[in-house]
């Protein structure tokens, strides 16, 4: 039996939470393809970090790879939301693949910075996570005169030619205080310094960085429903306990929910990554209330309404579908 619990046993549903424009493009994209052309259709890398998603449109028809190399000549290949390098527009090109690009607007916004301002003489300071596609991306655009810098715990030893112009961009999906920290050290070390000319962190992140910081103080368990790599999904785990959460989990499925977590729990925070389809959340929510916690209260900081229209290649199919 669980020890006693204090207080009403209830939950605190942030909002908003799950699908953000980027992703929701992303997929309507795959899910398009293979409705016009059939199965296979091949994506390069998980259209967007979540299992559930690219589980059901692997058993739709859709083909995951890891490389151009690895998809037949002459296939279609769509590249995911993350974005791709320059480098790998053109080995499809070299293979003759036709492809759709469902990069979100936010992160190309990222790279026409990155190419703007390496074309104008800057150094490019690109906070992220090395080895994550849409870093490898961003830094593709101008790899002789970016430097990547993970956190702030980078800064102190990261060497740049003296007397080169500095600007710094990021990942979409970072955590907004941790990359203001980064910033601050930088300009610390190096005050002449630029910031661009807008955010990188995109909407979504920041939204749903900001919902969480509401609920986590109340809660003595935060549950995010999102992929281990999935970047915004893991940074809410960690704001939810920055902020005051006494526990928090991130879990692909309402299966993976341990029972033991709920041991003297009273108040429950949720939450979900923008990869996450709500119907996953839901699940979560029906388990917590068959452990008493079906009281749901949401925490709203914020309407979103943004919508990015389909990416370009796919426009002559829908006007002649209609
Ligand atoms: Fe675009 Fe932000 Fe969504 Fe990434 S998380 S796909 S950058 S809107």
């Amino acid at each position: 039996a669980a020890a006693p619990v204090h207080g009403e046993k209830k939950v605190l549903l942030a909002a908003p939470r799950g699908y953000c424009a980027g992703v929701d493009r992303a997929v309507i994209a795959v899910e398009k393809a293979l409705e016009h052309y059939g199965p296979p259709i091949y994506v390069r890398k998980q259209i967007v970090h979540n299992r559930h998603v690219v589980e059901t449109l692997e058993e739709r028809g859709a083909i995951f790879v890891e490389e151009t190399d690895e998809v037949p000549e002459g296939s279609l290949l769509v590249f995911s939301a993350h974005g791709v390098s320059p480098a790998v527009v053109q080995s499809a090109k070299d293979r003759d693949l036709e492809t759709i690009d469902a990069t979100c607007p936010l992160v190309t916004k990222v790279h026409r910075e990155a190419v703007r301002f390496a074309k104008n003489g800057y150094r490019i300071l690109l906070i992220g996570h090395e080895g994550h596609e849409e870093v490898e991306g961003t830094y593709g655009e101008a790899p002789e005169v970016t430097t990547i810098v993970n956190g702030p715990e980078e800064v102190a030893d990261l060497v740049v030619p003296e007397h080169e112009k500095l600007i710094w961009l990021s990942q979409t999906t970072l955590s907004v205080d941790e990359t203001l920290e980064t910033v601050r050290l930088l300009r610390e070390r190096f005050p002449h310094l630029e910031n661009p000319p807008s955010d990188d962190i995109c909407y979504a992140t920041s939204n749903r960085q900001h919902a969480i910081k509401k609920v986590a103080p109340q809660a003595d368990l935060v549950l995010v429903v999102g992929s281990t790599n999935s970047s915004n999904s893991v940074r809410l785990v960690e704001v939810a306990l920055e902020y005051g959460a006494k526990n928090a989990k991130l879990v692909d499925f309402a299966r993976e929910v341990d029972e033991a977590w709920f041991e003297g729990v009273a108040t429950v925070g949720v939450s979900s990554g923008a990869s996450v389809p709500e119907v996953l959340v839901q699940e979560v929510l029906r388990l917590l209330a068959d452990y008493g916690y079906g009281e749901i209260e949401e925490i709203v900081t914020a309407e979103e309404d943004i919508i990015f229209s389909l990416p370009k290649e796919l426009r002559p199919i829908l006007r002649a579908h209609g």
